[in-house]
């Protein structure tokens, strides 16, 4: 057996490195720099939105343009993006048949509250793919998730919903709830301003943990889980052998409806976890990366629930809580239909899920090679490394992992040497576009990153 201890990290030398490479930063990037500052006079937080404050560098870069898997700054530097706008570019920036069907349909009408041609394509497509009989659309995945919420609530008649701790489903208010350190459920920390305490709608139990699921669902009260079905959001969490299996079965002998999230674990396939995994949900959810860039969100349901939805006693069809303007709009069917039949196609996941095992075997091998007591989860077309020797087994424990410091590190390394990774997640997406090349450059990168943190230089 080897002896030899696992690096440790210094972190004095660390917290030097972080300021040798902010400082790299501010001085690489005068343009976006000065226009973050003019921002900060107009815009809330000096951005158009919030989560942009969050690249390690202080200010964010200011992009000129993006294509495929790479993006130009305003500086002039050429990024290998796999951000890929934390999942919004799954398909690539701008690819060229979505491209084109935008600009065709946008010269066409995009908003009229009619459907076109395009919008019984990507139903078509939407159950062959995912097997759900009946869907609907939406601007967002967070819209997507809110309406499917309120249908479960109001066909199963129950009040509460459950999520797994540390999930992240978007701004729906019944989710942004964690445990607390004595394991009961708690509005999670920073909640803006919440209408109710999410405690009064919402059950949290840990992820992987069954018995904890048996327990909350069995009192009858709970309309459905809403899931991810490997967590994407606090590092990636992989359900156990099992776990979706118990589920399944649980939420069906207790009458509990069974929505899965598809919207980031939709990179293991075409037809997502779901059809990758064989599971078996009543609802799904999913939004970002389905039309290539252009804003939409879509849930589907089996028949059965479909039939009680339409049966209910509601106004479903105006102002009952379900719907927006420009959900269902031609522009985004139009997006969706290119991007499905051109874009995120079989053979591209079949290009993209080898290259994210190239990218996950390149940052293994350096961890193995420097015993840097850190891991890396892939899930089909994405990975991601935490800086724990194993991986978490549920939220809380992941969430315990985080390092900020590390973060911050390895962050301002790679944007400092033309790559992007996700800015609150340390994790890495492969697009169509993506080459092996540019997942050789993360690995050569990632290893002088480890390097310089071991002090090679
Ligand atoms: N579901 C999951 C699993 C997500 O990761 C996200 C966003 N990261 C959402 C829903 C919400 O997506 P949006 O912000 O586009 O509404």
């Amino acid at each position: 057996m080897a002896t030899e201890a696992l690096a440790t990290i210094d972190r004095e030398r660390l917290r030097t490195l972080i300021e040798r490479e902010r400082a790299a930063f501010a001085e690489r990037n005068p343009r976006s720099r000065k226009l973050f500052a003019e921002t900060g006079r107009t815009l809330l937080g000096g951005v158009p939105m919030s989560w942009m404050t969050m690249w390690a560098g202080g200010f964010p870069l200011f992009f000129e343009r993006a294509a495929g898997s790479s993006i130009s700054d305003v500086d002039g530097h050429d990024y290998v993006d796999f951000c890929l706008g934390d999942t919004g570019a799954m398909a690539g920036h701008a690819p060229e048949p979505t491209a084109a069907a935008v600009d065709r349909q946008y010269r066409r009408g995009t908003t009229t509250m009619l459907p076109t041609e395009d919008a019984a394509w990507v139903g078509r497509e939407l159950v062959r793919r995912f097997g759900l009989d009946a869907w609907q659309f939406a601007l967002t995945a967070t819209d997507a998730n809110r309406w499917v919420l309120r249908m479960a609530r109001q066909v199963t008649g129950r009040p509460k919903v459950l999520v797994f701790n540390y999930c992240y489903h978007g701004t729906v208010d019944e989710t942004v709830i964690s445990l607390d350190e004595h394991g009961e459920a708690c509005s999670r920390a920073g909640n803006v301003g919440p209408a109710v305490d999410p405690a009064v709608t919402t059950k949290v139990v840990e992820f992987n943990d069954t018995d904890a699921l048996e327990q909350a669902l069995a009192p009858g009260d709970v309309a459905c889980v809403l899931a991810e079905p490997a967590l994407t959001n606090i590092g990636i969490v992989l359900p156990e052998p099992g776990f979706h299996d118990a589920l399944r079965d649980i939420t069906r002998r207790t009458g509990t409806l069974l929505v899965i999230d598809e919207t980031h674990t939709l990179s293991s396939g075409p037809g997502g976890y779901t059809a990758a995994h064989g599971l078996d949900p009543d609802m799904m959810t999913m939004g970002k990366a389905i039309a290539g860039g252009i804003p939409i969100g879509a849930y589907g349901m089996r028949r059965e629930i479909a039939d009680q939805v339409l049966a209910a006693d509601v106004d479903l069809e105006d102002t009952g809580g379900v719907g927006g303007t420009l959900a269902g709009n031609a522009l985004s069917l139009a997006a969706a239909r290119a991007t499905l039949e051109q874009v995120l196609t079989d053979d591209a996941f079949a290009r993209m899920i080898p290259l994210a095992e190239r990218f996950t075997a390149g940052v293994n091998e350096v961890l193995r090679s420097r015993r840097m007591p850190w891991n890396i989860v892939q899930l089909g077309a994405r990975a991601e490394y935490r800086f724990t020797p194993r991986p978490p087994r549920n939220g809380g424990e992941s969430a315990a992992a985080h390092d900020a410091e590390l973060d911050a590190y390895m962050h301002l390394h790679l944007m400092n040497r033309d790559v992007l990774i996700t800015p609150f997640h340390n994790m890495a997406l492969m697009c169509p576009a993506t080459t092996e090349r540019d997942v050789d450059r993360h690995t050569e990168v990632f290893a002088e990153a480890v390097g310089d943190l071991l002090g090679d230089r």
